[in-house]
């Protein structure tokens, strides 16, 4: 391939990862076409995401976001646990320097499918079937209708078709724990200066932690009093009692999420109930006023590569990290700006994406082993938050986790 061949390439999945690899690549020449499951607009999995600041500059300069996409800026991460004598609030032995920016899934979303023309945004669209033919990908979608090009990208999610025909020995792995989130407008909580902290809690006597940040509104406003009070509890769950729990509303059996609005309630107020004696008051007050919550299952995929022939994952269709690792935004737009820089060599088609699959292989996998300790550091082995002296606790995280260098919300 020559640097100036412009091919034509399907995007499955028209949310984070497909858009950003529709307006890079289009930016590129490519005749890129997206392909998106819903019938319209998408609903954010979760109020906020977590990335750092560096990857949000890389994005702006890149013209995927607006200059002044507002986002919460985070520069220190409090570890804490109610003890006896930090009952509202928590005590905080540990802190950690960040360079973490949270920002409204949704709103970022919007911001980004903007640059999308809707001319190459195909919603409705289900890919069913793709057979790779060597030299051209022959896809069929779920109304019939087929397309040949000369590039698959599947953006499809955690629980990507593409994954599923390329690399089907290597199926989703249920990680043993589960996470309940949900969002408060700031405008119903009483104004408190610990509204402006970012804490990472530890339960008080079960497994498992909790966090919180405030995001942007979803219309882009970071005014105090028009954001969102985003918070997330992870919580153990073994996989025997998913059939059970992911009972939806409606009493439907769900997969992998029940979504905003879903929760059957005395599920909810369950879980209202243990957050009342897991943490600070201050914030099981919080979380009681806490309306359309909802659970997400947490699943890993480790993958050989990112591409088998001319069929590419990209996102959450690759390998799949823990989401404490707030790395899904990095792996999204890496994934597709690193494809859309290989793709202007003039080296063979097949040797750029084989160049491309190894480099996002080995960074995913250095996020993978962070995401592992991160798991056993915040979920099922915390050292004492409520009792432990503070050297102690230090200790306990430096040894506990490794920071990939490829990305990390914490400061250098
Ligand atoms: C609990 C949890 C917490 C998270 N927290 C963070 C965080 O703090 N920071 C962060 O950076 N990331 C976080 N993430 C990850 C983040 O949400 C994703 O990485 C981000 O949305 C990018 O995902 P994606 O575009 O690859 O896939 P998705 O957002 O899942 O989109 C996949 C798209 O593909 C479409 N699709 C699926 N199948 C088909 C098909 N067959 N045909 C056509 N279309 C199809 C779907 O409709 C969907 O629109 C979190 C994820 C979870 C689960």
């Amino acid at each position: 391939m020559d640097g100036t061949q412009k091919l034509n390439i399907a995007i499955i999945g028209g949310s984070i990862a497909g858009c950003m690899s529709a307006i890079l690549l289009g930016k590129g020449g490519h005749n890129v076409s997206v392909y998106e499951r819903s019938r319209k607009g998408l609903v954010g999995r979760g109020g906020g995401v977590t990335t750092s600041r560096t990857v949000l500059d890389q994005m702006k300069a890149a013209d995927i976001l607006d200059a002044d996409f507002p986002s919460s800026p985070y520069s220190e991460l409090q570890l804490s646990k109610v003890s006896a004598d930090e009952q509202q609030f928590g005590r905080c032995p540990l802190t950690r320097a960040l360079d973490m920016n949270c920002v409204h899934w949704s709103g970022m979303w919007e911001n980004m499918r903007k640059r999308v023309p809707d001319a190459v945004y195909h919603n409705d669209m289900t890919l069913t079937e793709a057979h790779d033919n060597g030299t051209s990908v022959r896809l069929e979608f779920a109304d019939g209708t087929t397309r040949e090009v000369d590039l698959v990208l599947f953006a499809d999610g955690y629980n990507s078709l593409g994954r599923r025909l390329l690399f089907p020995d290597h199926p989703l792995v249920y990680r043993g724990y589960t996470v309940w989130r949900g969002v408060v407008p700031e405008r119903d909580l009483i104004r408190e200066p610990h509204l402006e902290i970012h804490p990472r809690f530890s339960l008080r006597s079960s497994k498992g932690s909790f966090i919180s940040y405030m995001i942007p509104s979803r219309e882009g406003s970071d005014a105090v009093g028009d954001r969102l009070f985003n918070w997330a509890c992870y919580f153990p769950l073994p996989e025997a009692d998913l059939p059970d729990f992911m009972i939806d509303n409606a009493g439907e059996a769900r997969v992998g999420t029940i979504p905003a609005g879903a929760m059957r309630p005395e599920q909810d107020n369950a879980l209202k109930a243990m957050i009342r004696e897991q943490l600070p008051s201050f914030y099981a007050d919080i979380i009681a006023q806490s309306q359309n919550n909802q659970i997400q299952q947490i699943y890993t995929s480790d993958l050989p590569a990112y591409r088998k022939g001319r069929m590419c994952l990209i996102g959450d269709a690759g390998i799949m990290v823990p989401p404490l690792t707030g790395a899904g935004v990095f792996k999204g737009f890496t994934n597709a700006r690193d494809l859309a820089e290989g793709l202007n060599a003039d080296d063979p088609l097949d040797e750029i994406l084989e160049h491309w699959s190894v480099k996002q292989t080995r960074v995913a996998r250095s996020m993978l082993a962070m995401g592992y300790d991160m798991e056993d550091a915040f979920i099922w082995n915390t050292i004492d938050l409520a009792t432990e002296p503070p050297e102690a606790c230090a200790h306990w995280f430096d040894r506990s986790i490794r920071i990939a260098k490829e990305f990390s919300y914490f400061a250098a």
